[in-house]
């Protein structure tokens, strides 16, 4: 039975294959590495220092 590699769609056999779907280690590796970047982003990283001035200035405000 052939299967085609998910990732480079190159056909390798489904029997014997320890890397099924995929046709070797590699392709195996970089999809799976693929999906860890994709859940390594945290989103929400950037901070936003916009609110510390607002409240700075809060402050100015109040004791003038
Ligand atoms: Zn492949």
């Amino acid at each position: 039975m052939l299967v085609s590699c998910p990732f480079c769609k190159q056909k390798s056999t489904w029997e014997e294959n320890p890397w099924r779907p995929f046709c070797c280690e590699r392709c195996k590796m970089i999809d799976l590495g693929k999906w860890a970047m994709e859940d390594y982003k945290i989103p929400g990283e950037n901070v936003d220092h916009s609110s510390t001035e607002e409240e700075k200035e809060e402050v100015d405000r109040r004791e003038k």
